[in-house]
């Protein structure tokens, strides 16, 4: 039999198996199986805002207020997390930048503790590094912390900084090799686009966010009130564009929500992508609306 015929009688299965058996009892069989239930990847803000403040800035942090997130709330969702996902994938640590918050250090035993498998990463600008005392480095290690480096054309020498860590013992590498381009969201505030065409050509449709119980399929939604506010526009959040922790416990039913286009993608692009030149903001509109 051809492989892509095995590959499609396996996704009819899980379709069906979707379709008949409650997401609960689906949870159940993957926990006996000893494969335990698993979410991909998820990030979380540490801070809101950034010192670098980059046009187009898809978390639209250079329009944030400061804002150093709460530990603890953080780790009451990570806590609500566990009892739904056995494993994560990945957990990334973002913001804003996330160095920038002086309780930093407090959150990686607790997360590694929470999730000892998952692949826990830092994405960082690396302006802050050379400020960093030895304990940074030292726990860094101890829980077994990457940092992950967006590398854009600013004066940080990326490249000796990724060495010097990785000879610390210290998974350090670039986020991104080309940030010398910057992905416009061309968003459009009247919500008429097609949500299944921006759907389907979105390519954060896997960057699951999580903040105060609630966790996203994307990051525009649970960030787009900074943009709300700072132009006075009225990017809509319905309820059923996130997934109420307290309510959805079931890890299958949760991907499989994530599988479809939310409400919310009907502000997002679904034209050819666009990039523009790196720049620092200018907080313009046009840097996230279509003009
Ligand atoms: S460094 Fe990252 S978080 Fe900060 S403004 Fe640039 S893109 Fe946004
Ligand atoms: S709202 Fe939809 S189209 Fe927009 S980024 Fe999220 S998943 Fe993608």
């Amino acid at each position: 039999m051809k492989l892509s015929t095995l590959v499609k009688i396996i996704n009819s299965i899980k379709k069906i198996t979707n379709l008949i058996l409650p997401y609960d009892f689906q949870d159940f069989l993957l926990r006996k199986s000893g494969k335990g239930t698993y979410l991909s990847q998820v990030e979380f803000h540490l801070v809101d805002h950034c010192n670098l403040n980059c046009a187009h800035c898809n978390h639209f942090t250079p329009l944030a207020d400061e804002n150093f997130c709460k530990i603890d709330d953080i780790i009451n969702d990570f806590k609500k997390l566990k009892t739904i996902f056995d494993n994560i994938g990945k957990i990334f640590i973002v913001g804003g930048e996330p160095l920038l918050h002086p309780e930093l250090l407090n959150i990686l035993e607790p997360l590694r503790t929470i999730y000892p498998k998952s692949e826990i990463i830092i994405i960082t600008n690396g302006i802050l590094l050379n400020k960093q005392e030895d304990s940074f480095f030292e726990t860094l290690k101890k829980y077994n912390i990457a940092l992950s480096m967006t590398h854009y054309p600013i004066k940080v020498d990326y490249e000796n900084w990724i060495k010097k860590l990785n000879e610390m013992g210290i998974k350090a590498y670039y986020f991104s090799l080309d940030r010398n381009k910057m992905r416009k969201q061309n968003l459009n505030p009247d919500g008429k686009n097609d949500k299944n065409k921006a759907f389907s050509m979105c390519v954060e449709k896997k960057c699951h966010f999580i903040r105060d119980g609630k966790l996203y399929i994307c990051t525009p939604a649970p960030n787009i009130s900074f943009l709300n506010k700072y132009f006075n526009l009225n990017f809509e959040v319905k309820k059923t564009d996130y997934i109420d922790l307290n309510k959805i416990k079931s890890a299958s039913k949760i991907n499989a929500l994530f599988k479809k286009p939310i409400d919310f993608c009907r502000y997002c692009n679904d034209k050819e992508i666009e990039f523009d030149t790196y720049r620092i903001s200018k907080k313009e509109l046009n840097e996230w609306v279509k003009s």
